[in-house]
This record gives C-alpha cells, structure tokens and sequence, in this order.
C-alpha cells in the first residue's frame, strides 16, 4: 500500500499536474472503510512529506498548504465516520447474537415434569409471559431485517390493535384502513418498497418516516391471528427473501398464541386436579360414613358451590346422610319412585339439567322450589348402585363441563370410599361378634368392660354386670339334640338382647353362658333387669321340631363402685353369685352384695 502511495506521489510529482492530488483521496478514503484510523489518520498526515518538492518548488505556497490540509482533513473525518459506523454495527451484531441464543435456549427448554407441583406451578407462570416474549421476537426481527419498527397487530371486534410493537406502544397508532387491513381480510404477504410515492398507507400512525413496508399475515391453519408488520426509512428495503424470514418467526408467535390459548385450560385443571388430589386423600382417611358424608359434600362444595345431598341406598329407599344448603329436606330416608333421581338411579349415569323445570317429573319426593340446575351422580361400587349426590343450584346452568368431569371423579372416588368404610364395617362386625348368636363375643366383651371401668375414672356413677347360665342345658342337647340345642341358645341370646337398653352391652361369655355389662346401673337395678330377663325366658316356649322346650336360667349380679373397680374382681364376684344360685335351686337371680356375708 505504502509502495503504491510512493508511486503515485512520484507519479503526480512528475507530471506536475496539480489536480492529481485527489488520487490521495481515491486511495486513502476506501482504505478507511477496511483499516481502522489509527492507521488510515498517520497515513493522511505522509501525504505533505511526500509533496515536499511541491513545497519548495510553489510560488503559491498557500495554495499548496490548503490543497494538502483539504486531503488530511477529509480522509481524519472518513475514517473517523466509518470507525463510528463500525462500531454500532458491532453492538447491534452482539444483541442479535444473544437474542439468538435465547431463542435457542426457549426452543431447547428442558421438558418439564408434571408430576412435581413447584415445577407445574414455575411452567404455569413461564407460560403466562407471552408478552415478554412476542416483544423480544419481534426485536429480533427488527435486528435481522435492520427494520425501524416491527409491530403485531391482532384482531378487535372487526378491527385491528396493536398486540406488541418494539416502539412505545401509544406511539403506534392503528388507523383501521390502510395496507394491514387488506393484508388481513385478503390474508395475504403485502411488500412495499416506496410507500409515500404510490400514495398507500400502511394502516398505522407513527413517528418518522416509513419508506419500505412489509406485512404478513398471522395464520394457524386456516385461522386468522393477527398480522405481523416491519417498516423503514429506506427504500426497497424488503424482498420475498425477508417475507420468508418473518414468516418462520410468525410460526414462533403462532405457537406462543397457541400455548396462551391452552393455558387457562391447564391451570384450570390443574388447580382442579389439585382440589381432587386434597379431597380424595381426605376421603381415604376416614372410614365413618357420617364423617365421610360430610367430607364428601365439603369436598363437592370446593369444586361447585351449591346445595348438595348426599344419599345412601337402603334397600328400596334411600337415607338423606347429609345434606348443605337451605334446601327443607326433613325425611331421613326417602322413596325416589317416579322422581328424577330415580331415573338418574336406574340409568346408573351422572345427569345433568341445566334447567329442571323444563322437565315434567318432580325432582325429588318432596318440593324443590328455585332449583334450576341439578347434577345427579350415581354412585356405582363394583355394579352395585350405593347411593347419590345431588347438586342443587338456584341458577341456570350453574355448573360447567370442567366442574361436572371433577365431581364425577370425586363421585367415583366417594363410591370407593363408601364401599372401603363399609367393608370395614363388616370386618368390624365380623371380628367382635359371636357367629351363632349374634351377641358380642367373648374377646369384645372384656375389651367393653376394660373400656367401662376406665371411663368410671370420668363419670363415677354404678356400673353392674350380670352372668347368665342356661339350666341344665346338657340335658336339653341331649333330649332334643345338639342343632336344637343351638336353636335355643340363638333365642335365649335375642331374650338378652330384646331385655337390654342400647347403651348395654350383651356378650356371649362361654358355651351357653351369657354376660350383660349394664353402664349406669346399681344393683338394684341390674336385679330388676335380671329377674325381668329370667321370666321372660322362662315363659318363652321354644318350639323345637314341633314340640315346645322351655329352659330356666341363673343369673349372677355384681356392680363397681368408686371404692371396687376391678375388672377381674367385678368378674368372679358375678361368679360367685351366679354359682349361689346355682347351687340354691337354679332358675334366680342374686346379687353378690347379698352373699359376700
Ligand atoms: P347347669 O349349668 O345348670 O349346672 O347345668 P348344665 O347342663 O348347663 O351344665 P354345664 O354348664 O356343665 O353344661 C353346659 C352344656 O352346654 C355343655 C354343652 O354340651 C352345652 N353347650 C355348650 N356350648 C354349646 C353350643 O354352642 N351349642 C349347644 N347345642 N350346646 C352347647
Ligand atoms: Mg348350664
Ligand atoms: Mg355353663
């Protein structure tokens, strides 16, 4: 380069025309643009050492000297100028490389786990910044297409608005015409390279000027979302190529779009899905149907806030467990024939009415009145039809698709619960009952009794107990055969129970033993019961293949008191009474207060 300068400085010196001089310019202008001015600058300043012969020879050394500065000074501001383009160049390249790389990192997003609520609810809120990120392409697009705004306009009624622009929005100001308008209704790619001189106008108000002009149209499918729109000062700015471009980021915004659709729905259901997963953990932990009704229906109200019934299927009738709301229901078990419910009942299917009235069968058995909206939920175990629940709302159409899928599942999940208690039930029954007689058996009863002399701790009132042995029961399994010995056995044990209050506790004690815990009951009184007990039985006829058999009992009595209150104690001294009468004649009853002499 350095060489060349001397040539054409020898070159011009030579020649000895003056207008040579700009050759410099020619030369060191275009190197301005390749190197930077911390050497095109110095190079500027050799040029009047290489004039010096000009400089000796001039008889015009003015002339001479501003000829040279005229150089020096235009090839400082070049370079200088083109070092300052240069550098906004640079940022602007470094912006567009990283707004590239969080494009990739989104698009790379690692999958999320929906299993793990934190991170459902850190995707939930990721998804609820689509602003951010239409406005971060369309910077992006305003970098790559060096346009001097990109905006996105969606539609308003029958109109157009400004979704997201990369100006202030209030400084995009759509006009409801213009080319963005045709773009939209004829949905097609509109490119205009000099806007003003073909007297369009684009469809938005602006600052500054807008020479070149692109709009695409936003479609998903056949579906119009918007339309995406660049301009700029310059002219012919924009080709079919840049159509390309802002399409692919379209289909960026497109699915942003997409994704803001689907979002309430998630988080409806997730917030749904949640309530579920609270409730029916609640269910599993309860095996109480009473307790279990009511979880059940404040479950219901979580999800729909409504008056709500809770039937539980009895046979042919149905037993109102619980029920919310001001809704009069004073029957505790009801006949559904000829009712909506039946129906929903027989059909074994969830029912829903927006509007019962329009229905000519009575909802219930009893008035209804200002119910509009009823969901009737079956409640299915294994085939088996258990039971209801109704939903009851004032309003038309109360209850919506998403609320009517999550009660059916708590439907579904009640039924389970249901079924789970009532197993249970049975298993409890099974395990603290006596199989012949259907009395509490033997394990059972010293559990109750445990549990009664702890609890004289709390209530010191009387607690007695009574021992009752069938007379000469050998005889009877001998003379009529053990089966109706069994017989017998079955109808002294429904005597006891018939004899006794329900806060009694009648147990089948051994063979044909008997024993009665009776709570709050002093001795006079258990004597009472006994005595009352001991007629009954020996005046009951027990028919036996046709012939009557009558059988006498022994009663022993004994009570605790504050000062006496042990198990094994209370025990043998019903014992020892029940041996005195015994051996006194049989077929009486006697209180061990009266013998302990
Ligand atoms: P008493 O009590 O008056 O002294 O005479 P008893 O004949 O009842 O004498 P004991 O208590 O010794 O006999 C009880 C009999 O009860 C013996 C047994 O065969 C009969 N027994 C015990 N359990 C059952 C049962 O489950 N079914 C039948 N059929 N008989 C039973
Ligand atoms: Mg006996
Ligand atoms: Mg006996």
């Amino acid at each position: 380069m350095l060489s060349l300068v001397f040539l054409i400085a020898g070159g011009i010196q030579f020649s000895g025309y003056r207008w040579l001089h700009t050759i410099y310019l020619m030369l060191l202008i275009p190197s301005a643009v390749f190197f930077p001015p911390g050497i095109v600058i110095p190079l500027g300043f050799t040029v009047p050492f290489l004039e010096i012969r000009h400089f000796i020879e001039t008889d015009n050394i003015s002339e001479e000297l501003s000829l040279n500065l005229a150089v020096i000074l235009s090839v400082v501001v070049v370079s200088l100028f083109v070092n300052a383009l240069n550098k906004k160049k640079d940022i602007l390249e470094s912006q567009l490389v990283s707004l590239r790389k969080n494009a990739a990192e989104v698009a790379h997003a690692p999958e999320v786990d929906l299993g793990d609520d934190a991170v459902m609810s850190q995707y939930l809120s990721s998804m609820s910044m689509a602003d951010e990120e239409i406005k971060e392409i369309l910077l992006t697009i305003k970098y790559s297409m060096l346009a001097d705004s990109v905006n996105l306009f969606t539609p308003y009624n029958d109109d157009l608005k400004l979704r997201s622009s990369t100006e202030d929005s209030q400084n995009i100001i759509p006009s409801g015409k213009g080319l963005i308008m045709l773009c939209f209704k004829e949905k097609r790619t509109i490119i205009s390279s000099n806007v003003s001189e073909k007297g369009y106008e684009v469809g938005y108000l602006k600052r500054g000027e807008i020479a070149s002009f692109i709009a695409l149209p936003v479609i998903d499918g056949s579906f119009m979302l918007g339309v995406l729109t660049c301009d700029t000062s310059r002219f012919s700015a924009f080709g079919d190529a840049d159509a390309n471009t802002l399409k692919l980021f379209s289909k960026q915004i497109i699915r942003i779009f997409h994704r803001e659709r689907v979002y309430p729905q998630i988080q409806r259901s997730h917030a749904g899905l949640r309530v579920l997963h609270e409730e029916s953990s609640k269910l599993a932990s309860s095996l109480k149907i009473e307790v279990l009704a009511q979880r059940i229906i404040g479950s219901g109200y979580r999800i729909a806030p409504s008056s709500i019934i809770f039937l539980l299927k009895k046979g042919d009738i149905f037993e109102v467990v619980q029920h919310t709301g001001n809704l009069q229901v004073e029957k505790r078990a009801i006949a559904l024939s000829g009712t909506l419910l039946d129906m929903a009942g027989k059909n074994m299917e969830p029912l829903y009415l927006s509007d019962v009235r329009n229905y000519s069968l009575p909802l219930m058995p009893f008035r209804t009145k200002d119910v509009s909206s009823v969901l009737i939920l079956p409640l299915m175990y294994e085939k088996e039809f258990i039971g209801m629940l109704v939903f009851l709302s004032e309003k038309i159409g109360a209850f919506n698709p998403h609320q009517i899928e999550l009660l059916e599942v708590l439907g579904t999940q009640a039924s389970i619960s249901i079924a789970n208690a009532r197993l249970h039930a049975k298993i409890e029954r099974m395990a603290t009952t006596d199989g012949l007689t259907g009395l509490y058996n033997h394990r059972h009863f010293h559990e109750r009794l445990s549990g009664e002399i702890r609890r004289l701790d709390r209530f010191p009132e009387p607690l007695s107990l009574m021992l009752m042995d069938i007379d000469y029961f050998k005889k009877v399994n001998d003379t009529y055969g053990h089966p109706a010995g069994d017989k017998i056995l079955h109808g002294v044990a429904g005597i006891l129970k018939a004899a006794l209050r329900s806060i009694d506790v009648p147990a089948r004690y051994g063979g044909e033993e008997f024993a009665a815990i009776l709570p709050g009951t002093d001795s006079k009184g258990a004597k009472n019961i006994a005595e009352r007990l001991r007629k009954t039985v020996m005046d009951h006829p027990f028919s036996v293949d046709g012939k009557t058999v009558k059988v006498t009992v022994s009663i022993g009595i004994s009570t605790a008191s504050i000062s006496s209150k042990n198990k094994e104690e209370l025990i043998e001294r019903a014992d020892q009474a029940l041996y005195h009468a015994k051996k006194n004649g049989r077929n009486r009853s006697v209180i061990w207060d009266e013998i302990k002499g």
